[in-house]
């Protein structure tokens, strides 16, 4: 296959814009084929990984904060080695468009929040963010042609603390003896599942 990456364009005479090591383009088609679409959260929140890199020591190892589950994850899982599954990506979820990243140790870090007051230069943002329009109204060419603009400029930055959670015990399993599955034995007598949290209705034939 043909390479088609082309080399970065100064937009405007500034310079190229870098997502971390990607290209603009490049970041979008990556959320293309991570994300299933370039959806405009994600790409926001490349950009606000990229700022809470600029602002954290150049060596070093970070853990990830996301405060929605929505979009954002995605963002953080393409351009930092943090992911759900490896755990040093947690989700806490303020349903506010922020994120952290930080240094496990010391728990200090950065966090980069989309700042309602910074939306009012970008309209077709500040409607797709604060849901002032239906989707079916949003002209999604601009709307990511001003985000490509904006960039980092939408986000307010800050140094934070995570306050660390006390260290569990190392968890013990049990077999739940309604589902004969294994679970954490701090989850009770019965499994999540078993008190009420599965999603399912009753049994169905396989
Ligand atoms: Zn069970």
């Amino acid at each position: 296959m043909a390479d088609q990456r082309r080399k970065p364009r100064g937009t405007r005479g500034q310079k190229a814009i870098l997502l971390r090591s990607s290209t603009f383009d490049e970041y979008v088609e990556r959320v293309r084929s991570f994300h299933g679409f370039a959806a405009p959260g994600v790409v926001i929140g490349g950009f606000m990984v990229d700022l809470a890199y600029r602002h954290l020591p150049k060596e070093g190892l970070f853990d990830a904060i996301c405060e929605t589950p929505k979009c954002l994850p995605d963002a953080v899982q393409l351009l930092t080695p943090c992911t759900i599954g490896n755990g040093w990506l947690t989700i806490v979820d303020t349903g506010r468009y922020a994120l952290c990243l930080y240094d496990k140790s010391s728990g200090r870090g950065v966090r980069v929040a989309v700042d309602p007051k910074r939306l009012d230069p970008w309209p077709e943002i500040k409607s797709w963010f604060l849901k002032l329009i239906p989707k079916k109204e949003q002209d999604s060419e601009l709307l990511m042609g001003e985000i490509k603009a904006a960039g980092g400029s939408l986000c307010a930055v800050r140094r934070v603390r995570v306050l660390r959670a006390p260290k569990g015990q190392a968890r013990q399993f049990a077999i739940c003896p309604s589902c004969r599955e294994s679970y954490p034995l701090g989850h009770g007598p019965l499994c999540l599942g078993c008190q009420g949290a599965a999603p399912y209705g009753a049994p169905e034939k396989a």
